[in-house]
């Protein structure tokens, strides 16, 4: 039994070091003339070829290099095993991190002070943005560590997710509650897996229902937003300005109108790049798992497609 990692655009160079500090006894491979499929048990993936894990015919589990696995659910060719993600510390110390550093900017107004600056002006009336409350869509593994820190440096937040909680760290709305948690809100960090249901979530309409002048945290996917309706929505005051970690295509195209909109910060989807030495733990557990026939840990739903 052996483990084979496909991530075309991703060298698994420190994925494979890790394996072998950590699990030297594990075979790990990356070149499909080098290995017998049939050894193949665990395929650990990102943005692998559709089709390409029918090659291994004693597939066992797919696990995902990162925390999404609509990479994986999209491909409608894949043998039909259990899917796995990365979860924990691998990523929500600097998806917390990167969050954090958003709302702060935005609420201390570091952009506008960075203006000041440019123009030697030593303007002490811009204040801060001082009545916020933070709405964080999807409460799963990421949004409620974002939430908990939040929470923490004295910022108000609440959470939406799709199944009711007994608890929660902060007040938590669910279900049809969605309007009531988005009326409360002027600044909205979306942390929902990408679904059917949550494709193109970001839209008009729910700008419309957030507080007038909401600001944006994007770190999810780049298919929960509708791009144009951003640029409408900041054009007609809905939002005041947004936050970008990730895009309906990336890299971002050369001439795309959000380079170099004022009130858009760009980064490339560097959110939480997940950490291959804590994320290959999991990965461990769960070859062994396989091996011993325990139960795996991590996985993901295919009925909800997260
Ligand atoms: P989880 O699967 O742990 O959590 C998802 C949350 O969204 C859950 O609370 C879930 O509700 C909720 N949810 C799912 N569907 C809906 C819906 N239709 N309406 C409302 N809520 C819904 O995800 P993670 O926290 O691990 O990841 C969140 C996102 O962050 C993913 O899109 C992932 O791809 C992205 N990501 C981005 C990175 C970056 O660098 N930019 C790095 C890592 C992740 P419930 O609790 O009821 O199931």
């Amino acid at each position: 039994m052996s483990i084979f990692i496909i991530s075309p655009n991703r060298d698994p160079k420190d994925w494979i070091e890790s394996f072998k500090t950590q699990a030297p006894d594990i075979a790990v491979h990356t070149d499909l003339d080098a290995v017998n499929p049939k050894d193949i048990q665990l395929a650990l993936v990102w943005n692998h070829q559709h089709g390409a894990l029918q090659a291994f015919p004693n597939l066992k589990l797919i696990s995902s290099m990162g925390a999404g696995v609509d990479h994986i659910f999209a491909d409608d060719k894949r043998p039909q095993v259990p899917v796995a993600r990365v979860m924990g510390e691998a990523l929500t110390v600097s998806m917390s991190q990167y969050i954090l550093a958003a709302v702060l900017q935005y609420q201390r107004k570091f952009k506008e002070y960075a203006l000041d600056q440019a123009a030697q002006m030593w303007n002490q009336e811009r204040g801060e943005h001082s009545q916020i409350k933070v709405g964080i869509l999807g409460m799963g593994s990421l949004g409620l560590d974002a939430a908990m820190k939040l929470d923490q440096i004295g910022i108000e937040v609440i959470g939406y997710g799709r199944s009711a909680k007994s608890k929660t760290v902060v007040p938590y709305y669910h279900g049809d509650q969605l309007e009531e948690f988005l009326g409360q809100i002027n600044v909205l960090v979306c942390l929902l897996p990408l679904t059917e249901e949550t494709k193109d979530i970001l839209n008009i309409n729910l700008f419309r229902k957030c507080q007038p002048g909401t600001y944006l945290i994007n770190v999810a996917r780049g298919l929960h937003l509708v791009e144009d309706d951003l640029i409408k929505a900041l054009n007609e005051g809905l939002l005041s300005g947004a936050f970008l970690d990730v895009f309906r295509k990336e890299p971002l195209e050369p001439n795309h109108p959000f380079w170099k909109h004022p009130q858009i910060n760009i980064t490339p989807h560097i959110a939480s790049v997940t950490k291959p030495a804590l994320a290959v733990r999991d990965v461990i557990i769960n070859y062994r798992n396989l091996q011993s026939g325990e139960k795996l840990i991590n996985l993901a739903d295919p009925a909800a497609g997260y």
